[in-house]
């Protein structure tokens, strides 16, 4: 399937609204669309794209208004729009540890990493400039959920499952049995690399084999163009390797430093983001060793900021 921007027929009333290229804030959003009722998967990194997307959607929407917005997690990229779906008879879902992560302090949080110095704070203000994130009121979830929800939108059967902590401490997936489709979130990044805020990351590879042991055909990830189980294999396999590698370090007394130094990523040193590396090891760290604080925020941006570079990892 193409990866262009806008809106996706998937057919069986499921869309996709796409955001090329995938990387840093550009993320996807679902549509499922029932008799008379539409549910919408995530929301966008500002207002203006929300805008855009409610815009470019409304052509189905007219006749199935929205009565369900579920937030995958509670990434900026997947929930920051909120504020302009919220409204009466729209239940707005996340699961509960999502939910908690979904606060005002957040939003000033990463505003304030705009304002970083050096290289890493060029790396922050490129990362954030396509975007306007200064004028977002946080809007919560207002139903939450644990494990598993069945939801009914306009007579059609949506299963919500939380596989987090893997991406992020409150990762959903929602699945549409009578379309075979999958709504993955950031549980998938195609042709992108994954990053793994929360883990640990053996959760994650556990949630890639959930999905591969699903009847799902159509699967649409958070970041990166509609896949197929051929998608979430190569992510399971990305996972896979940096588990694999971090262990060996780890096991071996390297610093985390020493271990994001020491990788060799081969075929993923390609795959844009491979940065992403830095985090990724620090949280197979963080899995091995809870007591652990390996590298501060700042100090994994720094490195990040250092691979894309190509100063880093090889
Ligand atoms: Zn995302």
């Amino acid at each position: 399937m193409s990866f262009d921007k806008g809106l996706q027929d998937l057919g069986n009333g499921c869309f996709v609204w796409l955001q090329p290229d995938g990387g840093w804030g550009w993320s996807n959003c679902g549509l499922v669309v029932g008799d008379g009722a539409s549910l919408m998967v995530d929301t966008l990194m500002d207002l203006a794209l929300t805008r855009e997307m409610l815009d470019g959607i409304a052509h189905v929407t007219t006749a199935a208004p929205l009565t369900a917005v579920v937030n995958t997690h509670s990434d900026c990229d997947h929930c920051f729009g909120n504020e302009l779906v919220a409204a009466d008879g729209v239940e707005i879902i996340a699961s509960q540890a999502a939910a908690e992560l979904m606060t005002q302090h957040a939003v000033d949080e990463l505003t304030a990493m705009s304002g970083l110095g050096g290289r890493v704070g060029e790396y922050t203000e490129a990362m954030f400039a396509p975007f306007r994130i200064d004028d977002i009121t946080v809007t919560p979830p207002t139903r939450t959920f644990s494990d598993r929800l069945s939801l009914h939108v306009g007579g059609r059967a949506v299963e919500l499952i939380e596989v987090g902590p893997a991406h992020t401490a409150g990762d959903v997936l929602i699945h549409v049995p009578d379309a075979d489709v999958l709504y993955a979130g950031d549980i998938l990044f195609i042709d992108c690399t994954p990053i793994i805020w929360a883990g640990p990351p053996r959760r994650w590879v556990q949630a890639c084999d959930l999905i591969l042991d699903m009847p799902v055909t159509t699967i649409v990830p958070g970041h990166g163009p509609v896949t197929d189980k051929t998608g979430v294999a190569g992510v399971r396999d990305y996972l896979a390797f940096v588990l694999t590698e971090a262990t060996k370090r780890f096991d071996d007394g390297l610093t985390v430093s020493e271990a994001i130094d020491s990788i060799d990523l081969g075929e993923y040193s390609a795959m844009p983001g491979s940065g992403r590396i830095a985090q990724n090891v620090v949280a197979v760290y963080r899995a091995l060793d809870p007591t652990a604080l390996p590298l501060t925020p700042i100090e994994v941006f720094t490195r990040i900021a250092e691979i894309d570079a190509g100063g880093g990892v090889r």
